[in-house]
């Protein structure tokens, strides 16, 4: 269906890195209707609560509907012109790196490609970052270091089609639940195993064969002691080590240094050794096995070598490039994946090129004609916003994210956003960090913009427009070629849509022979608008030149110099800030079923609402014991940076010693209850992704319930 059609309209979902398929139709009245698209790969007609109540999202409470300044309604004209203006007269002033943007993993492919090659390629900054920093970069990070490029293995089929799934840091049930249903659909027929890891007995672990609920944190111990046990029983692919990797030895080595027994393991991890043995029994038998990690793996001060444990057990087994095996990161939001495409981080470039590589920063100045193109990497998020509040960073344009609510430390940010010297914020709805703006740019919603995303299975998938933009907003590719135009660098921003900008960032991934790499859409770079308008969902690499797409890394070869994979030698590390006498639980932050990030949409819907009205901690009965805490009583919540309340919810589910606080709440919704007032700012030393699943924390009964 194409867009503006009043019969039902083809999209996608705005919410989560499984990346349904959506039939959207409006009603005369404008009510909207939703039902998961029968025909999409991703969910084969099916939606989760958050998607079926899509349609109770499209009205205009809270929705921005014109520009402002000062808090002013104003033009287009006028607050372009000063958006433009001010940022022109701070780069001549103070040069480039004192701007900056802050992005989303909300955008579509289209504004995520023009907002990174205005600052990295006209600007000259590296500094864009974006609000995937604080969801997957461990992952990235993982991904580099042991193929060469940020390569997602693994396919939604593969966990149909595996004997073992593995469920690390992953609460799949409530974060990507459609993907979960589709494992628990393949269990039926085949009778896969599932392991969960995880601190908390969730959804997940209620429904699984085996709970592993290690400590916190101690993720690389309990894998660096598979790797051990697999080296150590002889289940180890030799012939696929030998020739597709390299760093075998020291890997395990240190593994077995690490973890030199499952009792070792057992103990550090806080678990029983029968279950440690189990769990390594289980993976040693099984051929056809996955491991699924999401943010639990990732959000942490030692992400990336979290990553890379469990990739090394995959690499020393030769379980990756085939059906139903691989280690497979499922992102967390429906266009992370197509941020990391288009060089959205502020340490890539742009076509998963990257500033390591002095030719990619050529070739990629030569295809966009930018001479002043960033030579160096920008401020990932935590860095940004502290260089922000240092006055390092003096304008700065956030698209599409509430980092006033969502970033670790954020009373400390939102101190710096009420500092910084000029702050635009585009977006769709008002939202905490919009009240600190200079300037507030409306943007087009869900259901009124059009472009594409990809989802975590690399799957491209359009989103469509199908019904009228609300007010004066813009879509956001728009604004930015708008202002783009207005500092001067018109020709390059000369888009007449967002077709246009996929055929050129089409056309890049394949520019001078960057087709080498895995990943190549290039073949697409030659659609016209109505191929465009029709495009199906797709995996990448897209076929070329006669060459059918196939499976990823199914021929042992990788793009790193010598064509091999790494296995990292890794050891178990604490957490960045460990729990003691003045902090002695360890707080988890994460999501509820039925929300999304902030709550800027779901937080509107009723029926979304109802299932958990306001926030509630869990903690273990232990520790309720402790403090004199039960179900239902007001918690108060600090840590060294901030602190939060919310009602208590009295969990055997949790460990003794831990806590779990949703992550969504915001300013808007309840006073002082979200988890990133909390959180703290220190992040992995390779990806620069924060320690938001560990953080230190106290709770007493607030004396007012
Ligand atoms: Fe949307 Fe994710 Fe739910 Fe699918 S599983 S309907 S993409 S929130």
């Amino acid at each position: 269906m194409q867009d503006g059609s009043a019969t039902e309209v083809q999209t996608t979902c705005p919410y989560c890195g499984v990346g349904c398929g959506v039939l959207a139709r409006t009603a005369a009245d404008g009510a909207v209707t939703v039902r998961g698209d029968p025909d999409h790969p991703a969910n084969l007609g099916k939606l989760c609560s958050k998607g079926a109540a899509l349609g109770e999202t499209t009205g205009l409470d809270g929705r921005l509907l014109a520009p402002q300044i000062g808090g002013r309604e104003t033009s287009w004209e006028e607050a372009l012109d000063l958006v433009a203006s001010r940022f022109t007269q701070t780069i001549a002033r103070y040069g480039p790196n004192a701007v900056a943007f802050y992005v989303s993993g909300q955008l579509l492919t289209e504004d995520y490609y023009v907002a990174n090659k205005l600052m990295k390629g006209f600007i000259g900054s590296g500094n864009i970052d974006t609000n995937s920093r604080l969801c997957m970069a461990s992952s990235v990070a993982g991904h580099r270091r042991a193929f060469g490029e940020d390569i997602v293995p693994g396919v939604y089929e593969d966990l149909e089609q595996a004997d073992l799934v593995v469920l690390t840091g992953s609460n799949l049930a409530w974060c990507h639940p459609i993907l979960h249903q589709r494992l628990l659909q393949a269990r039926a027929a085949r009778g896969t195993k599932i392991v969960v890891i995880d601190p908390r007995r969730t959804a997940t672990a209620d429904v699984c064969d085996l709970h592993l609920a290690i400590d916190p944190g101690t993720d690389v111990l309990l894998f660096n002691g598979l790797l051990a046990h697999l080296a150590r029983v002889g289940v180890v692919d030799q012939t696929y080590v030998s020739a597709s990797t390299s760093g075998f030895a020291e890997a395990v080595a240190s593994a077995s240094a690490d973890a030199p027994s499952p009792e070792v393991v057992a103990a550090g991890c806080g678990i029983a050794a029968e279950d440690v043995r189990a769990f390594y029994e289980m993976f040693a038998a099984t051929e056809r096995s996955v491991t699924v990690y999401s943010q639990g793996v990732n959000q942490s001060a030692h992400g990336t070598d979290k990553v890379n444990a469990i990739v090394n057990c995959h690499l020393a087994t030769g379980r990756i490039g085939r059906p139903g095996t691989g280690p497979f990161s499922v992102t967390g939001q429906p266009n992370a994946m197509g941020g990391r495409e288009v060089g959205g981080l502020a340490n890539q470039l742009a076509a998963h090129m990257g500033f390591d590589a002095p030719d990619d920063i050529d070739r990629v100045a030569r295809f966009w004609n930018a001479p002043s193109i960033a030579r160096q990497a920008g401020l990932k998020a935590v860095d940004l916003f502290e260089a922000v509040g240092d006055g390092r960073v003096k304008a700065l344009w956030i698209m599409g994210t509430n980092p006033a609510v969502s970033m670790p430390d954020a009373g400390r940010v939102r101190s710096a956003l009420k500092a910084c010297d000029f702050l635009v914020v585009s977006d769709v709805t008002q939202t905490d960090t919009t009240r600190h703006a200079d300037v507030l740019l409306p943007a087009a919603g869900w259901g009124e913009k059009r472009g594409t995303v990809t989802n975590s299975e690399r799957r491209l998938s359009r989103q469509r427009a199908f019904m009228p933009t609300a007010g004066d907003a813009r879509p956001d590719w728009r604004i930015v070629c708008d202002v783009a135009r207005r500092m001067g660098f018109g020709k390059a921003f000369d888009f007449d849509g967002p077709a246009a900008i996929f055929r050129e960032h089409a056309a890049l991934s394949a520019f001078e022979n960057v087709g080498g790499r895995l990943f190549d859409i290039g073949a697409l770079a030659d659609m016209t608008d109505t191929d465009y308008e029709r495009l199906v969902p797709r995996r990448w690499p897209q076929p070329t030149h006669g060459t059918p797409a196939g499976r990823l890394l199914a021929d042992g070869r990788f793009p790193t110099p010598d064509g091999r994979a790494r296995l990292v030698a890794v050891r178990q590390e604490g957490p960045a800030l460990a729990v003691g006498a003045t902090h002695p639980i360890a707080l988890n932050t994460g999501r509820a079923r039925d929300q999304w990030h902030t709550m800027t949409r779901t937080g509107r819907v009723p029926r979304l609402m109802s299932n958990a009205p306001e926030p509630v901690i869990e903690i273990a009965p232990v520790d309720a014991d402790r403090q004199g805490l039960a179900d239902g009583d007001l918690a108060h919540i600090s840590s060294r940076h901030g602190f939060a309340r919310a009602r208590v919810r009295v969990s055997t589910g949790q460990k003794p010693g831990s806590a779990f606080l949703p992550m969504h709440w915001s300013g808007q919704f309840a006073a002082h209850a979200g988890a990133g007032p909390l959180s703290s700012p220190l992040t992995d030393p390779f990806s620069g992704q924060p320690e938001l699943k560990h953080v230190p924390v106290r709770i007493h009964r607030e004396a007012v319930a």
